[in-house]
C-alpha cells in the first residue's frame, strides 16, 4: 500500500485545539505524530500520546472511553502500552485508520467530533506538564552514510588521496550501531573517554575525548518486519517504514580516526545517540514526498535490486533540518543560539527504501521498532554541513560564536538542538519538534551517589 495524500492532509483543516492552528506550530492536525509521555508525580506508567498543538492526546484514556471502532480500534489497543512497538507491528492500513479517526475527533466543525469534543478535551495533557520519553524500545540500530557530500568531505579529511571509496555509489554503506545507549531528547551527554593517538609517531593514550561532535540525521523506524532469510524487495520497502524522527549521532572524532579501520566505527559512536520524542508517520509525510535527485552525470545506476520506478518518483522527502548551538556562556548571557546549518533530507544519495532493502538483501531480518539512521545530512553548500567535523574542517577553520568563543569541536556545557520541518506550497507545514542534548564533562555523577 502506498500511503497517499487524503482528507487528513487537507491544508484547510483546523482543530478545536486552538494551539494546533497557529501557523508556526510543529503539530497541526495534519501531523498527529506519536510519542510516549509521563506526568511527573504521576503513578501511571509511560503512556502513548499524540501531539496536537501544545497538547498531548492520552491514547489509553481515549481507548477506555470507547472513542475508536473498526480497524482504528485495533491500532488504539496497540497504543495501550509503554512504547510504540506494538503499534509499529500492525499494518499500515490499521495505522492509517487510527490517523483518520484521530483527525475526525480533533477537527473543528465536524459532526463526528462535536459530540466527543468535551470527552477528548478531558484527555489532553499540556506538553509543558509532561516528560517526553523514548518512544520506542529499539531492538537493533543501524546507521547509514547516505549523503554523498558528507561522505566526500569526511573521506577527504581522513584519506586525502582517496576520499570516496569505490563501493560508495553501489552500496548504501552502513554499520551496526548500539541500541542500549539511545537516549531521549533532553538527556545530558557525558563526554566519552577513549583511546586516541594524537600523532602518528606517538603512543596512543586513554582519556577524555578532545574532538566531540554531533551529526544531524533522520531516524527511520521500522514498522512491519521480515522473516529471516527473506529480503524485502525495493517495491514494498516503504511498507516496512513506520515513521521518522530526528537523530543526533554523537561522535568522538579522535577516537573514531584511530579505531575505525578496518571494521568501522565502534566506541566513537556507541556512547550516546539522541532521538527526538515524536515519531512523524510516513502517512503524515505523504504530501512532502517527491522525485529523487538525479545522480551526478557519469555515476552508475543503482543495481536492479535497489531500483524501483515508484521509489525514484516518490522516494525523497522534503524535510529541512536545522542545527543550533548554544554554549554555557551564551545561555547564561541570555543570547539566542547560533544556527550552524540547514540541510535537506531530500538530497541524500540513497533513499530510505534503498537503505532498508539493502539492509535485508542478505536475508537479515528487521523487526518492529528497529531504527535506521540516515547518516549525516549534509549538502553541497558550506552552511549545509551537518556536523562540526565538516563545518570546521576537522578544526582547521574554527567557528566564532556570537560572544567571541571559538569552536573546533564541542566543549562541556555546549547544547545542540536540532529541528526538522516540512513545508511546501499548497500544504500545511508540519514539524518534528526538537532533538536536544547538552555536553556534560567529567566522570559519571553516579560515582558520588
Ligand atoms: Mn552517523
Amino acid at each position: 500500500m502506498m500511503l497517499a495524500v487524503n482528507q487528513t492532509h487537507r491544508p484547510d483543516l483546523t482543530s478545536w485545539v486552538a494551539s494546533a492552528n497557529e501557523p508556526q506550530t510543529d503539530f497541526p492536525i495534519q501531523n498527529l505524530p506519536l510519542g510516549v509521555f509521563q506526568r511527573p508525580g504521576d503513578d501511571h506508567s509511560p503512556r502513548v500520546g499524540v501531539a496536537i498543538g501544545d497538547q498531548i492526546v492520552d491514547m489509553a484514556a481515549c481507548l477506555d472511553a470507547g472513542l475508536f471502532d473498526g480497524p482504528a480500534l485495533v491500532a488504539a489497543e496497540a497504543c495501550a502500552a509503554p512504547t510504540l512497538n506494538h503499534l509499529m507491528s500492525t499494518d499500515q492500513a490499521t495505522q492509517s485508520a487510527l490517523r483518520e479517526q484521530l483527525s475526525n475527533l480533533l477537527r473543528q466543525d465536524d459532526q463526528r467530533s462535536v459530540g466527543n469534543q468535551p470527552l477528548v478535551a478531558r484527555f489532553l495533557v499540556p506538553m509543558t506538564e509532561a516528560t517526553l520519553l523514548l518512544p520506542v524500545a529499539v531492538g537493533d540500530y543501524s546507521d547509514f552514510y547516505a549523503s554523498l557530500e558528507h561522505a566526500t568531505n569526511v573521506g577527504s579529511m581522513f584519506r586525502p588521496d582517496n576520499p570516496l571509496l569505490p563501493n560508495y555509489k553501489y552500496v548504501p554503506i552502513g554499520y551496526h550501531g548500539r541500541a542500549s545507549s539511545i537516549v531521549a531528547s533532553g538527556t545530558s551527554i557525558q563526554r566519552p573517554h577513549g583511546q586516541t593517538r594524537d600523532q602518528p609517531a606517538m603512543e596512543p593514550t586513554y582519556g577524555p575525548c578532545k574532538a566531540l561532535d554531533y551529526e544531524v540525521e533522520v531516524g527511520i523506524f521500522v514498522g512491519a518486519g521480515n522473516m529471516l532469510g527473506e529480503p524485502v524487495p525495493i517495491a514494498t520497502a516503504t511498507e516496512h517504514i513506520f515513521g521518522l524522527c530526528l537523530l543526533n549521532d554523537w561522535s568522538a572524532r579522535d577516537i573514531q580516526s584511530w579505531e575505525y579501520q578496518p571494521l568501522g566505527p565502534f566506541l566513537a559512536k556507541s556512547f550516546a545517540t539522541t532521538l527526538s520524542p515524536w515519531v512523524v508517520t510516513l502517512e503524515a509525510l505523504a504530501p512532502f514526498r517527491g522525485p529523487v535527485a538525479q545522480r551526478p552525470l557519469g555515476d552508475p545506476r543503482p543495481l536492479d535490486y535497489l531500483t524501483s520506478p515508484a521509489d525514484q518518483q516518490l522516494g525523497a522527502i522534503d524535510l529541512t533540518l536545522e542545527v543550533f548551538l548554544a554554549s554555557h556562556r551564551m545561555r547564561e548571557a541570555g543570547q539566542p543560539s547560533l544556527r550552524l546549518s540547514r540541510s535537506n533530507f531530500k538530497k541524500l544519495y540513497w533513499t530510505m527504501a534503498q537503505m532498508l532493502t539493502h539492509h535485508t538483501s542478505n536475508g537479515c531480518n528487521i523487526r518492529p521498532g528497529d531504527l535506521l539512521g540516515s547518516g549525516t545530512v549534509s549538502g553541497a553548500a558550506k552552511d549545509e554541513r551537518g556536523c562540526l567535523l565538516e563545518l570546521t574542517w576537522r578544526g582547521a577553520e574554527p567557528l566564532t560564536l556570537p560572544d567571541g568563543e571559538l569552536r573546533r569541536f564541542l566543549e562541556d556545557g555546549d547544547e545542540i538542538v536540532m529541528h526538522g520541518y516540512c513545508e511546501r506550497p499548497g500544504t500545511r507545514r508540519i514539524g518534528f519538534g526538537e532533538c536536544r542534548g547538552i555536553i556534560r564533562g567529567g566522570r559519571s555523577v553516579g560515582y558520588n551517589c
